[in-house]
Order: structure tokens, then C-alpha cells, then sequence
């Protein structure tokens, strides 16, 4: 059976970036490693759209990236005001409580956008908040945050950061670093950048980095200021995951190639195309108002439980995808088109859906839905 990776991370992985890491291994404080280091630190400021901040990327996988998000810049005793909409949302609040740094969480009902209002609620009662944390794309129920409305609340105030988790948003949808006024951005390799897991991304803007001066929490390999120091010389300051970098390599020369807006166009029409196919077949959407491009969760139709049809396309056809977590497990299903992802991709795992739903008793049109996401590729 073909299998296809339909997973909101990892995601399938390029031919082409494939055969990067099957190289021979080489030395990594030898001169052409360097230049893959000094060639994805230039690489990845195109695809956070920075030239005033500085990027790094370090061996962990993205949570990695927000521990060291706040353990750089946060300090013992400090509040920090958390988007807590979903399994991501509560990730930056379970951090915090591992350092001793207290998060205000705004709670948002899983499937919702964060209100703009709430958030500047927030930060009137607690004017002090050294940070403001979000997801861009809450994988757990594919809605995406207002990120640039909430970094227009923030800029404003200088000793208040504004901090994105967009690990499965960069190469997704425009998060333009320097004009948003973003301050610390994560991202991670098994998203939408086409490697496996193993990688994550930092971005920092100039406030960040002085508020990684301040910084007391404890930190040793998440280090920003030193991996920073040794990234800026085409050095690395621990061993890096050598063949993923190598992958990174060619991962960032496919996307540039591509071209900013068109990675962003595709991951739109994409997405359109799944939200429209689902929606004709006579399927719900789990966040209607406010989709992330990244994966769309679709409600598992009364009486069916999302976990059989995860099963049953992974059985079936071969095509896995994800379930809900938590409070939402059973209730949807999640197909990703994230990455290395095509039209046909999204075609096959609706009619695979629809096909597994029918066999559990659910009433689809599957042609319907597959005419409708059709209808969205022939656009333009
Ligand atoms: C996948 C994901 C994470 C977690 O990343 P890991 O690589 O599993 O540590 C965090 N936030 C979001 C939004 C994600 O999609």
C-alpha cells in the first residue's frame, strides 16, 4: 500500500531534500559546513522576513524552541499573558510554571480565535506582562490567532514582548517578522519546511535580544546569546543534527525558488480547497471563523468517532492523518497540507474520507465534495 503523510507535522518530506541528507556525513566545524551554516542563517531571515533581527536554528524540536523562547528572555517572578486556545496555547503556560514565571492565561474555547479585545484586556490589568505568547496556527484545532492585531497592542510597549509560536505557520501564511513588530518567532523542521523532525527556528528582534540580557531563568544548551554568537561565525555551538541542517540547506533553495507569496498562495488554495471539499460533502468545520492554512480539523459527523476514521483511512488507504486531542479526541479528524503537499494529495484524502465515513454510516456526498475542492484549483 502507497502510504501518504497527511499529519499536521511531520508532513512528507522532498525528494530532493532527501537525497541531501543521505550525503556522507561530513565534518561539521570543516569550511563548507560553515557556509551551509552562514547560507540558512541568511536563508532563514528571507523566510522570517527579517533583516534588522537576527535567526538561529537549534537541534531540538520546536518545543525546544519556545522553552528557550522564555527561559531567554524571561526572568524568575516575571507574568506573561498566554493565548490559551488549544494543546499549543497550554504549552507556553506549562513552560512558564516550570520556570516560576507566572502566566495569565486568556482561555479560548478550542476551535475559536483569540478575541483582539481580550488580549487587550489583559494587558491593562497587567501592564507589567514582560510577553505576550501565541500561536499563529493553533495546530490542535487549525484556527489561526490574529497575530498582527496583537503585535499592534504590543509594540507600543517597551518592556512587553510579543512572542509567536509559528512552528506550523512559517512558510504557511505572511508573518512578515520586521513590519509586524514581532519580537520572537519559533518555528520548527516537520511543518511546513519539508524536513523531518529534529530542527527548530528562532527569529529575534532587537528588543528581544535586549531583553536576553536581562534574562535570569536557567539555561545551558538553549543558550540563544551563545548559539547566536557561534551561528553569526558559520559555527554551531553544540553538534548539530548535521544531515537535517544539510536537508535545511536545500529545504530554504526549493522554497526560495518558489518564491514568498507563491508558498503562500498554494498553502491558501490548498487549504480553501480542503475547507470548501469538506463543507460540500456535507462535513463541519471545527473553526469556521478563523482557519489556520496549516491543517483543517473537520468535525466528525454525529454518532461517528473521528479516532475510527483515522483508523480507517490509515487501514484503508493508507493515508495518515490526525485525530483530535484531549477534549476534542474523537470529536474531529485533521488533514494537513502543510509542506510537500499537492493538489492531489488533498483530492485523494478527501475521497479517502469520504469513502471511510461512508462505511461508518455517515450520510456524504463525496462527489460534491470533491467537485467543490476541484472547483477551487481551477480558479485562477
Ligand atoms: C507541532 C507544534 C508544536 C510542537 O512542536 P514539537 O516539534 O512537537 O515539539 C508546537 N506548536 C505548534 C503550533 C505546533 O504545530
Amino acid at each position: 500500500m502507497k502510504i501518504r503523510l497527511l499529519t499536521p507535522g511531520p508532513t512528507p518530506v522532498s525528494p530532493e531534500v532527501a537525497a541531501a541528507m543521505a550525503q556522507p556525513m561530513p565534518y561539521h566545524r570543516a569550511a563548507a559546513f560553515k557556509e551551509v551554516v552562514l547560507r540558512s542563517r541568511e536563508n532563514l531571515k528571507w523566510l522570517f522576513q527579517t533583516t534588522k533581527g537576527e535567526t538561529l536554528f537549534l537541534t531540538c524540536s520546536g518545543s525546544g524552541a519556545m522553552e528557550g523562547a522564555l527561559v531567554n528572555t524571561l526572568s524568575r517572578g516575571d507574568t506573561i499573558i498566554v493565548v490559551r486556545g488549544g494543546k499549543f496555547g497550554e504549552r507556553w503556560s506549562n513552560i512558564a510554571k516550570a520556570y516560576g514565571v507566572e502566566a495569565v492565561n486568556i482561555d479560548v474555547e478550542w476551535g475559536k480565535a483569540v478575541a483582539v479585545d481580550a488580549v487587550k484586556k489583559a494587558l491593562e490589568q497587567h501592564p507589567k506582562a514582560k510577553a505576550v505568547c501565541v500561536q499563529a496556527s493553533e495546530t490542535s484545532t487549525g484556527v489561526g490567532h490574529p497575530v498582527k492585531a496583537i503585535a499592534d497592542l504590543v509594540k507600543g510597549r517597551p518592556d512587553t514582548l510579543m512572542i509567536v509560536d509559528a512552528i506550523s505557520a512559517l512558510g504557511v501564511m505572511p508573518l512578515p517578522f520586521d513590519e509586524w513588530q514581532i519580537d520572537v518567532m519559533v518555528a520548527g523542521s516537520q511543518k511546513a519546511l519539508m524536513l523531518p523532525p529534529g530542527l527548530a527556528f528562532v527569529a529575534l528582534s532587537a528588543k528581544a535580544q535586549e531583553a536576553m540580557k536581562k534574562s535570569d531563568l536557567p539555561k545551558f544548551y538553549f543558550s540563544f546569546a551563545k548559539e547566536l554568537a557561534s551561528q553569526q561565525k558559520g559555527e554551531t555551538a553544540w553538534t548539530p543534527a548535521i544531515s537535517l541542517v544539510l536537508g535545511l540547506d536545500v529545504a530554504l533553495a526549493q522554497m526560495k525558488a518558489e518564491g514568498y507569496e507563491k508558498i503562500v498562495a498554494r498553502h491558501h488554495r490548498l487549504a480553501e480547497a480542503t475547507r470548501a471539499g469538506a463543507k460540500a460533502m456535507g462535513l463541519e468545520l471545527l473553526a469556521p471563523e478563523s482557519p489556520s492554512d496549516a491543517c483543517t480539523a473537520i468535525k466528525a459527523p454525529n454518532g461517528i468517532d473521528g479516532q475510527a476514521v483515522v483508523k480507517e483511512m490509515r487501514d484503508r488507504h493508507g493515508i495518515i492523518i490526525a485525530g483530535g486531542q484531549d477534549q476534542l479526541k474523537g470529536k474531529i479528524f485533521r488533514l494537513s497540507h502543510m509542506g510537500y503537499v499537492d493538489r492531489f494529495d488533498i483530492l485523494t484524502a478527501l475521497a479517502a474520507s469520504g469513502d471511510v465515513l461512508k462505511r461508518l454510516g455517515a450520510k456524504v456526498d463525496v462527489e460534491k465534495g470533491l467537485a467543490a475542492a476541484e472547483a477551487v484549483f481551477n480558479q485562477g
